[in-house]
């Protein structure tokens, strides 16, 4: 899943996502990022977040629209991430094969992300500068 969360200088937030989906997938399979709230939500009084990775267990969350309610409810856009991969593990015994990562950004235009497995990273651009930013994971 390739994502985008972005604000204006007026402080309005939009997002996109697109994905090839999984590899070997089933035919007709409908993966988490057609489908707002899983893998991609924004709520321009709070803020926006979106996932990548095993679009399964993101479905099952709710899982970017779970990371803007967190925010809503004072999180930190890292801490939310953080919380909603949490959900998620307490739903999976074994994470070895799952890696699913999360990305959001609040109303302040404050971001942060949080996967299971490392290796996710993504991009901020501010204006002038790119800056690529590994995320913290569960497991490291
Ligand atoms: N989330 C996507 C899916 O499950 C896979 C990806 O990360 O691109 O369809």
């Amino acid at each position: 899943t390739i994502s985008m969360l972005a604000i204006d200088s007026a402080g309005n937030m939009s997002g996109a996502c697109t994905t090839s989906g999984m590899a070997w997938k089933m035919h007709g399979r409908v993966g988490d990022s057609p489908i707002i709230g899983a893998s991609l939500y924004v709520d321009n009084e709070v803020g926006g977040a979106c996932a990548t990775g095993v679009g399964e267990a993101v479905i099952k969350i709710v899982g970017s629209h779970l990371v803007v309610e967190l925010m809503r409810q004072g999180n930190t856009p890292e801490q939310a991430c953080k919380m909603a991969v949490d959900r998620i593990l307490k739903r999976y015994k074994d994470v070895t094969d799952l890696q699913v990562g999360f990305l959001a950004m609040n109303k302040n235009g404050e971001y942060g992300a949080y996967a299971i497995h490392p290796g996710f990273n993504y991009a901020v651009h501010n204006g002038t500068n790119n800056q690529l930013i590994d995320s913290k994971s569960h497991i490291t």
